[in-house]
């Protein structure tokens, strides 16, 4: 029996990469399926085509999904993608807060517009989708589950990213101060710190053999990795397998976090 059958999972930027795998995953365990995306309806589509074979598959022959599209720079925007995903379902049991964006400039010339759009959908759409969730948990008995998309560079700087580095690192502190404040309440937010994952936000590197061997000489496991490997994790904390979590970042990055530099010592026996 899978972990979320019975359940209704909502997450955003679904129509691709991490997102799509998420939605995949929680799908194969049972769950109803909302997917967010913001501009191309043929790739919600192809992850609702996938959302529907993982249903039928697994034998969840009542299991559902609808595609809700939502710029979640906006928050109109959210507010009726919300009360979509509850007309749709009647109720919320878990929000994945995974729509990102990113794009370089030297920080000296990052036009506050850029600044702007960037924090405004990875930081502060993910604060106002917390928000509604939260509020919906709190209308009616249960609790429920948040589990948000940071990243490695939630704790590592990320020069000329400035406003990528700085969501994710405001993702830390949101996944931290709101899992105290509702910790009392049956409600967990954590969140997922995926390192170089092959997905489209990646497309300068993955289908490059030279860039992508680049990439990976500086991760310790010595790969990228695959969205399917974040939606386990996803699903994990979200799942009552990780009950007595909340407030964390879990770290999937095959290793990135630690400090590659120090694997061979370099400042103390040479
Ligand atoms: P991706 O580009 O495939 O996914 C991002 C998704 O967000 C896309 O589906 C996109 O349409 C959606 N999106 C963007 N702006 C949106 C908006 N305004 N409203 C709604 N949806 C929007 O790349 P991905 O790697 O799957 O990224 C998903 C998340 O994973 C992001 O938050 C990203 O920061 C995080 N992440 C990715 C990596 C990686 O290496 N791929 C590493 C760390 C963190």
């Amino acid at each position: 029996m899978g972990r979320f059958v019975g359940r209704n999972v909502l997450v955003t930027g679904a129509s691709t990469g991490i997102g799509r795998a998420c939605a995949i995953r929680f799908a194969e365990e049972g769950a109803n399926i909302a997917i967010n995306y913001n501009r191309s309806e043929v790739e919600a589509k192809k992850t609702a085509a996938a959302v529907h074979k993982a249903h039928e598959l697994q034998g969840y022959t009542d299991a559902d999904y609808i595609t809700v599209r939502a710029d979640i720079g906006h928050e109109d925007q959210i507010l009726n993608m919300f009360q979509s995903t509850l007309n749709a379902f009647g109720r919320l049991d878990v929000l994945i807060n995974n729509a990102g964006i990113l794009w370089s400039s030297p920080s000296h010339e990052l036009p506050s517009e850029d600044f702007d759009r960037i924090t405004g959908v990875n930081l502060r759409g993910a604060y106002l989708c917390c928000r509604e969730a939260i509020a919906h948990f709190l209308s009616r008995e249960g609790g429920g589950v948040i589990v948000n998309n940071s990243s490695v560079h939630e704790i590592i700087p990320k020069p000329t990213y400035l406003s990528y580095s700085i969501s994710k690192g405001g993702m830390e502190n949101l996944t931290k101060s709101l899992g105290l404040e509702y910790a009392d309440r049956n409600i967990r937010v954590n969140a997922v710190g995926p390192g170089a994952i092959e997905t489209p936000i990646n497309a300068a590197w993955i289908d490059d053999a030279g860039k992508r061997a680049g990439v990976e000489s500086h991760i310790p496991m010595g790969r990228a990795g695959l969205p399917e490997e974040m939606a386990s994790v996803f699903a994990f904390l979200a799942s009552d397998d990780a009950s007595y979590i909340t407030g964390q970042t879990l770290f999937a990055c095959g290793g990135l976090t630690l400090y590659p530099e120090f694997r061979n010592d370099w400042s103390t026996g040479n």
